[in-house]
């Protein structure tokens, strides 16, 4: 890595330092998750298997968004495609978070969407989160499905697996992820109150256009 720009080394230390936060929080376990960054024509992604206690920046793996071809000490993540192609199909997308959190998994093994339970499913850009269905880790279909669910979105569920959350930063992809799981376990809780209301269209449209308005992140209430 010694050729690296500070730009990219910052890049590979803010992957480290959420991995770590990610564990910590108790939004994931073990090194089940996984973090990418955009760097111009590639991606910096989180090694696979490796511990993130012991990480180091020269450990994060660069992979090629037109080839998916890598360039580090380790092979990437092994979902790795995922990464690749919604780094390529979203401009608006500059990271990528993925975990296996309690809530969010439990209602992606029923395959249940989230539907509009609370006004803050609307930073998501919609009044639904979706489920990409089950396919194999790692694999191209389990790829194709997420970019899809992700269509117009900025956080999905992946059926009997975990959930995905994107971001213009890292900042705001790693929030979110943390929103969605927030979200996942208030409707867990109205669940088992029954079947619970939801707001309208034209409720969550009026939501969006005043985070429009404020920004994203830190301004919201
Ligand atoms: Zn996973």
């Amino acid at each position: 890595m010694g050729t690296a720009t500070a730009d990219e080394r910052a890049k590979r230390q803010a992957i480290i330092d959420h991995c770590r936060r990610m564990n910590a929080s108790g939004l994931n376990q073990g090194t089940s998750g996984n973090i990418s960054i955009r760097h111009g024509d590639a991606m910096l992604i989180s090694p696979t298997s490796r511990p993130y206690d012991g990480l180091e920046p020269d450990d994060i793996v660069r992979v090629s968004l037109a080839d998916g071809s890598h360039r580090g000490r380790w092979p990437p993540s092994s979902e790795w495609r995922f990464h690749r192609d919604i780094l390529a199909a979203r401009d608006d997308v500059q990271a990528v978070v993925h975990a296996h959190p309690t809530y969010c998994t439990a209602l992606a093994i029923h395959s249940r969407p989230i539907p509009a339970v609370h006004y803050m499913i609307a930073v998501f850009g919609g009044s639904d989160i979706r489920v990409a269905p089950y396919a194999t880790y790692g694999s191209q279909a389990l790829s194709d499905h997420a970019v899809r669910a992700l269509e117009g979105r900025k956080a999905c569920l992946l059926a009997h697996h975990g959930m995905i959350a994107v971001g213009g930063s890292i900042a705001e992809a790693y929030w979110l992820a943390e929103e969605l799981e927030t979200l996942a376990r208030q409707y867990h809780g109205a669940l088992a109150l029954g079947d619970p209301p939801v707001l309208s269209d034209e409720q969550i449209g009026e939501v969006i256009d005043k985070i429009a308005g404020y920004g994203l992140t830190g301004e919201r209430e």
